[in-house]
């Protein structure tokens, strides 16, 4: 689609799995799971990790980097991450795309299935994946991403940053406002703090890429909140204060794990917020 200068597409890096009850938090299974995948014999449940690509005449932006390929093979099993048939280095070479080609990276957090693409193991050493790139991430995030509470540590693996910050390259947004023309951070603080999401827009039409305030479809409805959240009343404020100039607005919503649906609208009905027209694989 084109919004603005920008042309914008959405691709995904790899699939992955998490576990079907920290996705939904208090909801029980009875409920989300009439309308998400049920979970497998371990209770994990489908995922995927979705990025953007915006281009314009100068740029080649990227969302997120999905969760690379640097992981260790046990955790690698417990999330059974397959990047066999997606990746980013696949999905890139489709659009005509080389890692040196990408000018800028914004990283939503630093969460792994985030930024785990962000750097690569090259001949024994972490490096930025992106060697041309700028990239981005909020500052108050990245102070918590380096000193995280016992909750959220293990989504939290310093190869993914580190190598970038030591290079020179990392950027630290601060507060909401303008990464570039026409690509806005909003930071949300539910989920982690300083968490932003990416909203794109044009006179007509606003994208948005809210990461893990709306992981999946499935979470449009107010208590649909994960468990993986560390303040999860704030998601809910959050939740109250976004979903209805989404709905009013008519943005675009990227939703970046959900196996099924790419993105779609949030409609505001007796019920209470679901997804309108959707955009399915
Ligand atoms: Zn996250």
């Amino acid at each position: 689609m084109q919004i603005g200068q920008y042309k914008i597409d959405i691709f995904e890096t790899g699939d992955f799995a998490l576990d079907g009850g920290a996705m939904f938090g208090v909801v029980p299974k009875p409920l989300w799971s009439k309308s998400y995948h049920a979970g497998d014999e371990l209770n994990r449940i489908a995922m995927t990790a979705r990025c953007l690509l915006i281009r314009s005449a100068e740029r080649n932006i990227l969302v997120d980097t999905g969760c690379g390929d640097k992981m260790h093979p046990k955790m690698r099993s417990i999330y059974d991450l397959d990047n066999s048939i997606k990746s980013i280095d696949l999905s890139l070479v489709n659009y005509g795309i080389a890692a040196d080609d990408i000018t800028d990276v914004i990283l939503t957090h630093l969460h792994f299935d985030h930024a785990g693409g962000a750097t690569v193991m090259r001949n024994g050493e972490t490096v930025p994946t992106f060697p041309n790139a700028k990239y981005y991430v909020q500052k108050k995030h990245f102070e918590w991403a380096n000193a995280p509470s016992e909750k959220d540590r293990a989504s939290f693996m310093p190869e993914n940053w580190m190598p970038i910050v030591n290079a020179g390259m990392m950027e630290f947004t601060d507060g909401p406002g303008e990464i570039l023309n026409g690509i806005n951070a909003v930071p949300l603080n539910g989920h982690t703090p300083a968490m932003q999401m990416i909203t794109v827009s044009d006179e007509q039409t606003t994208l948005a890429f809210p990461a893990d305030l709306l992981p999946t479809a499935a979470h449009i409805p107010l208590p649909y909140i994960m468990g993986y959240d560390n303040y999860p009343l704030t998601t809910l404020e959050e939740k109250k204060i976004f979903l209805p100039q989404m709905a009013e607005e008519g943005w675009l919503i990227v939703f970046e794990h959900d196996r099924f649906t790419i993105a779609g609208k949030v409609v505001a009905g007796e019920k209470g917020f679901s997804c309108g027209e959707k955009t399915i694989i």
